[in-house]
This record gives C-alpha cells, structure tokens and sequence, in this order.
C-alpha cells in the first residue's frame, strides 16, 4: 500500500490508490471524501449531493447552529482515523491509513475543557504552521489568566466594566470558562448562541446573560460588568459605544498578541496572547512526534517553517495553496 500523493487545490487533496479525499475544501471539489476538520467559517462550504462528508457530530452541529447544513456526516470510514486537534469543540485532525496525517487547525496545549492535538505517526503530514515563526512562544495559560483575572480586578475597583473579545467560537467559550467568577456576566448574543451548545454537551460554563447589541446598548447595568464578546475593533461602532458610554476596558485575546503593534491596530486598551493554534515550539514538537518523511505546511508561515524544519533534518515545503485548476470545480 502507500503511494499518497498531496497537492493544494481549492482546499487540500489527497489520492490514495483509486480514492481522493479532500481536506477542508474552500469550495466544491470532486472528491470520494470531503473532510471538514472543524467549525470555523473559513473551513466551511456546502458539499454537493455525492460526496461522502467526513466530521464529528458536533462540528455537524457547530455547523448548523451557524447556517452551515453538512448535511450527512460520518466519523467512520474504513482505513481513516480522526483525532483530537484540540483547536475547538468538535474539531479534529485525521489520519489517512499510516499513510497521511493533516492536523487541520491544531492548539499544542490542553486549555480548560479542551484537550491538546493528538499526533500519530504517519509517513506524510501535512500541518497548519499559522504561528510557524520562532517568536510565537506563548505564555502558559495559567499565568495569563492570572494577569487578566489582576486587570478585571483593579477594573472593578475602579467601578469600571471589561469587555473580553475573542472569535465567538472557541476562544470565546474560553473566556467565558476561565472568567466565569466575575460577575454579572454578559454574553453577547453570538457568543451566547455558541456557549449554549457547548454547555448542551457538558461544557460547564456559567449561565450569564445574552446581550443583544440592536437593542441592549443603553440598558447595561452602571458599574462594573464583564462581557464577552467577538472580536472588535475598538474603533467600531459598538465598541466606541461602550467605552463612551460606560467607560469599558476593551481586552483583546489572540495568538498574534505577541507581536508589539497588535492592540493599536485593534484600538483595544490590553492584548493577549491566548491561542487556539500551537505556537512555534509546539509545532516542532508535532512534527517530531509525528515522525514523518515528508512535511507540507499551510497557513501563516508557511515557507519560513518548511525552512526551519529543513534546518533541522526533516524534508518540508510549503503546499502552494490556491493553485486552482478549472476542471477540478464542479461547474455551478
Ligand atoms: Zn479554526
């Protein structure tokens, strides 16, 4: 057996023997298999009606809570193997005979209900490398929650609210897990949605209140508050809003917080780097425990990581992303 080929194709494709599988396809993609590795919206598309869909149930229900039908999906399919990537809910890397492993998008620690990506050796890989640059070394988790939990603090001595932003899905039930014990609590409706089915499937999160930013705007409590919220810039309508009005501290929670220039570019009041990826050493890490003989990246830094890993004796190149060809699509 063996002889997988990889190439980059409006997503990932992998031929084995007669099958190809495609791997978090951007669009419709003639495949055997379709894998959507998670729920986040640049991961998503609308399979045709003939191909076979392969995701967890609850990147399924993830899906459809954010008006994506998968349609049917399976979690079983002879000589396939799906594995925690510990990026989100639902979310997982596969494993294609001993053949191919792609992680998808991967976090490298455990962090509050998730888990971290579970690696299997395999002879080709293919990994995300969004932080594949040597100065993305996050800090442990439990001393940025620390700092946090220290800023909301002296917030609330100040009788000032905290608004905590991050992707709703995800980094946002993150948020709301580890700061549950402020209070009140409010979730921004996006945020609530999600928090819902997370809790729905165990995820002990605190019942806050939704806040619904057409109609909640002026009614939110004097004093101070937390909220959870997606990602905004502080220049935005809302955000200047909150600030204006009740005088809101904008905290913003994101993997690209290491780099110096992100919180003016955010207009957020503090930064940090609280991340659903594995940052560089993590990475590195992965591909040892991997073990494989060839490595494709894709995403961030792509081409310095192939790099670095060729330094250090592996063979690794970037898989040239968008090398569309015509044929492949489905005519619409
Ligand atoms: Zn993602």
């Amino acid at each position: 057996m063996g002889g997988a080929t990889v190439a980059a194709n409006g997503g990932i494709q992998v031929e084995m023997g007669k099958t190809r599988y495609s791997l978090d396809p951007h669009g419709q993609v003639r495949a055997d298999y379709t894998f959507v590795s998670h729920a986040h919206m640049d991961h998503m598309h609308r399979p045709s009606r003939n191909e076979k869909v392969i995701a967890s149930s609850l990147t399924r229900e993830l899906a459809k809570a954010r008006g994506y039908d998968l349609g049917e999906t399976t979690e079983e399919v002879e000589g396939v193997e799906l594995l925690d990537s510990g990026h989100i809910l639902g979310s997982r890397a596969i494993r294609i005979q001993d053949e191919v492993y792609y992680t998808g998008d991967a976090s490298g620690r455990a962090r509050a209900f998730l888990g971290k990506c579970k690696a299997r050796q395999a002879r080709i890989l293919v990994m995300e490398t969004t932080y594949g640059s040597p100065e993305y070394v996050f800090p442990s988790t439990a001393k940025l929650v620390k700092e946090v939990n220290g800023l909301i603090a002296s917030a609330y001595d100040r009788g000032s609210p905290v608004v905590l932003m991050g992707y709703p899905l995800g980094k946002a039930q993150l948020l709301s897990y580890f700061f549950s014990s402020w209070d009140p609590i409010f979730y921004h409706q996006s945020v609530a949605t999600m928090n819902k089915i997370h809790m729905d499937h165990g995820v002990r999160l605190k019942a806050g209140r939704a806040f619904d930013p057409s109609s909640d705007v002026d009614i939110l409590p004097k004093g101070p508050w937390v909220m959870v919220s997606p990602m905004a810039s502080g220049r935005s309508r809302l955000m200047a809003h909150l600030k204006k009005q009740y005088g809101a501290v904008l905290v913003a929670f994101s993997g690209w917080a290491m780099g110096p220039g992100y919180r003016y570019t955010m207009g957020a009041d503090y930064s940090f780097p609280l991340s659903d990826h594995c940052d560089y050493q993590e990475l590195v890490n992965l591909v040892q425990a991997v073990s494989p003989d060839m490595v494709y990246t894709v995403h961030g830094f792509a081409a310095e990581f192939a790099k670095d890993l060729r330094k250090i004796g592996f063979s690794a190149r970037p898989l040239a992303a968008y090398q569309s060809s015509l044929s492949d699509y489905l005519s619409a």
